[in-house]
């Protein structure tokens, strides 16, 4: 074992104090942190307590049978994959079919040999190893998946996810919820005269901004092409409109620097809040709010028009 590394938890079940301590010897040298139960139950209590990354068990013990407690792992959503080494006796191998169907990964014929529990630990390791691998690389293209990679901001999915839930919460708990739209203006415009990295810098800059501008309790993020969202809860209409008009103030006080041309650039944005016992569906706001930043573009641009939410 290497310094710094977690010694691997195992978990060992088997009634008998014999089998108990040939498997301790056996995994003795190794880098184990081993763990002893007597019974079925008290598996099942040291599984929960102890999280093992690897369970080795008898087949046969008084109250619940190797099977059950296969089983029972296998009924628990995880963090982590457990990896089951099931010991059986020479009468019970015709039915490893149903260990394995039960949930166990392997199984390994009483009185075994050491080499080979050794052994066949270590093919459960490694496919552990895998395992971890596997998980985290899936929480980082779960990352990805809602993360805008020009801002680093969230991505639409990435707020409709946080959003939905805030949604049931300001309905059942009576919170207030606010969704505001914005758009670049004339955005076209920066792009088509200073070149798409200097748009690129001006959509960073202003997510900058809106990410300064949010608490705790809010989102922000982009979701489309110069298009972003923030959501704020807990905030009086009065608030919410104070916040949004600080950004809109902020980014229009903004200087850019492009070859030497100086540039400022705008945004408009549409404000709608919810207050009710009935949570709407979040894209719902997202239309009203769009609503009133259409009004926002139509009555000039770099303003913050406020929306009525349809009823239900
Ligand atoms: P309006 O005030 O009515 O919103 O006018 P606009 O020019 O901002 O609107 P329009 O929808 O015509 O143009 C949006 C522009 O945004 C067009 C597109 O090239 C630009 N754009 C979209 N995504 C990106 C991006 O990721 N980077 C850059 N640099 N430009 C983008
Ligand atoms: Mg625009
Ligand atoms: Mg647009």
């Amino acid at each position: 074992m290497q310094a710094g590394e977690q010694p691997i938890r195992v978990l060992v079940a088997d009634d008998s104090a014999v089998s108990r301590k040939l498997v301790e010897q056996t995994l003795s040298e190794k880098q184990y942190s081993l763990v002893f139960a007597k019974s079925g139950r008290e598996t099942v209590d040291l599984f929960a307590e102890y999280h093992p990354a690897l369970v080795i068990v008898d087949w046969i013990m008084p109250d619940l049978s190797g099977i059950e407690i296969c089983k029972h792992i296998r009924s628990k959503t995880q963090a982590s994959y457990t990896y089951i080494i099931l010991l059986t006796g020479k009468s019970e191998k015709d039915s490893v079919v149903e260990g394995l169907a039960a949930g166990a990964d392997d199984y390994l014929t009483k009185p075994f040999h050491p080499e080979e529990l050794i052994a066949r630990v270590g093919v459960g390791l490694r496919i552990m190893e895998l395992q971890r691998e596997i998980e985290v690389k899936n929480a980082i293209l779960q990352e990805l998946a809602l993360t805008d990679p020009l801002t680093s901001l969230p991505n639409r999915r990435g707020i409709e996810d946080w959003a939905a839930r805030q949604l049931n919460g300001a309905a059942r708990y009576g919170f207030s919820f606010w969704v505001a739209l914005a758009d670049l203006d004339h955005f076209k415009t920066v792009n088509d005269a200073h070149g798409h990295d200097a748009g690129d810098t001006v959509l960073k800059r202003f997510s900058q901004i809106l990410k300064k501008k949010s608490r705790r309790s809010d989102i922000c993020g982009r979701i489309g092409g110069e298009e972003f969202l923030f959501v704020l809860t807990h905030a009086t209409k009065e608030d919410a409109l104070r916040v949004i008009d600080s950004i809109r103030a902020e980014f229009e006080a903004t200087k850019f620097n492009f070859n030497g041309n100086s540039l400022t650039v705008t945004a408009s944005f549409g404000l709608v809040g919810f207050a009710g016992t009935k949570a709407p569906d979040f894209n719902r706001l997202v239309t009203d709010a769009d609503s009133a930043l259409y009004s926002a573009k139509r009555l000039g641009r770099n303003r913050v028009e406020v929306g009525e939410s349809q009823p239900l």
